[in-house]
């Protein structure tokens, strides 16, 4: 916490706004839409209870429906796909490309002209920014607007990232954002659909609220859902925008502790921003460990090594095609995405990470590689 939170909330308290609606919220999505708008294109915010539920209603809003298809990202969280099941839709799960880790341009293609000839085209593409990196957003644009596919961004990880000098969250049909705990802001849960186009958000919090047509009393023309953020949340929200810069710039600090760390450690591979189109926030620093050039050291030595000095690190996310729930559904591509998660490795990278942390963190890594 930047320490303004507390009070935002306690204005909450004092005004009795205790409801998913209120100051803060419509505060909270207008310090979003500020923060993610830039000359001549406002972008629009819905401030909702998860990423997931944003996600969710992307899709209900993209018109996805029983049967059809969507395309996802395969290494990525869970949460990126799960909602497309939500819809009683299949997902179609693509490969990573070594960059960005991020949708492989060429599985992409090839995914899309397959679905079309196998007689369904698919109804959107989620599209994520992993760790923070920025995906490849020219190739993978075009191919969904030459194919006129809506794109899904799922930048949950990528507050405060850009690509080309424009901010994540601006580049999907529909944009998503997540303040869960352990993303770059929290506001301990909730999320955010963004848009360029108010008919979006609109629909959004119309859904997200039950879904109430205009009567004096209750009636419902569509099934609508409780997914909108509450008023002491947003509270929270509110006084983390004024840290975001911050929490930033300290992410980016200890990637570049690691990235020193790592130097001249033959086998490791710090994940980096390709070249100058790409600035990320590093949300969590992430390395690659090939055990066939560090004489057998595994990620799982590191991971190890640090658990037992009681430091927490994890393996990379898993990919979608590789879980037991989503057997049934299509992957096209490689082994990428596959050797991501068999080589890689996210490490201690908090914002409050203080000297002494990263000093106790080193030391194990120097002795696990010396
Ligand atoms: C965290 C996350 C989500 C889901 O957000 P919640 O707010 O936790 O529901 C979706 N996609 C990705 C890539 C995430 O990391």
């Amino acid at each position: 916490m930047g320490g303004n939170e507390i009070s935002f909330v306690n204005k909450a308290f004092e005004t009795n706004w205790i409801a998913p609606l209120g100051p803060n919220v419509s505060g909270f999505e207008s310090d979003l839409a500020t923060y993610l708008s830039s000359a001549g294109e406002p972008c629009h915010v819905a401030a909702l209870s998860s990423g997931t539920a944003a996600l969710h209603l992307a899709l209900i809003l993209l018109g996805v429906k029983q049967g059809d298809e969507v395309i996802c990202q395969s290494m990525t969280f869970s949460a990126s796909a799960n909602p497309i099941v939500y819809q009683g839709a299949l997902p179609v799960f693509i490969d990573s490309e070594p960059e960005t880790w991020n949708l492989c341009p060429i599985a992409l293609e090839a995914a899309i002209k397959d679905r079309i000839k196998k007689g369904k085209k698919p109804k959107a593409i989620i599209a994520v920014h992993l760790y923070g990196m920025p995906y490849q957003v020219d190739e993978v644009t075009r191919i969904a607007n030459y194919y006129e596919i809506p794109i899904i961004e799922d930048s949950a990880e990528a507050l405060g990232s850009t690509y080309k000098g424009k901010k994540c969250g601006t580049f999907g049909t529909i944009s998503i954002l997540s303040f869960n705990g352990n993303k770059i802001i929290t506001t301990s849960g909730g999320g955010a659909l963004v848009s360029k186009n108010k008919s979006h958000t609109d629909k959004a919090v119309f859904l997200a609220t039950q879904a109430r047509d205009q009567a004096p009393h209750y009636q419902h023309s569509e099934i609508g859902y409780n997914y909108r953020m509450s008023n002491i949340c947003a509270g929270i929200g509110r006084g983390q925008m004024q840290v975001l810069d911050s929490h930033v710039q300290r992410r980016r600090q200890n990637h570049f502790f690691y990235k020193q760390l790592f130097d001249k450690t033959n086998g490791v591979c710090i994940f980096n921003e390709s070249n100058e189109h790409y600035y990320s926030n590093h949300w969590l620093s992430c390395v690659l460990i090939e055990p066939k050039k560090t004489n057998g050291i595994t990620r799982e030595t590191l991971r190890l090594a640090l658990e037992k000095e009681n430091i927490e690190s994890r393996p990379l996310w898993k990919p979608m095609h590789l879980q037991p729930v989503f057997v049934n559904s299509p992957f096209y591509g490689g082994e990428i995405a596959e050797t991501l998660f068999e080589y890689g490795l996210c490490l201690p990278s908090a914002s409050n990470l203080t000297s002494e942390d990263l000093n106790r963190v080193q030391d194990v890594i120097f002795s696990v590689f010396n």
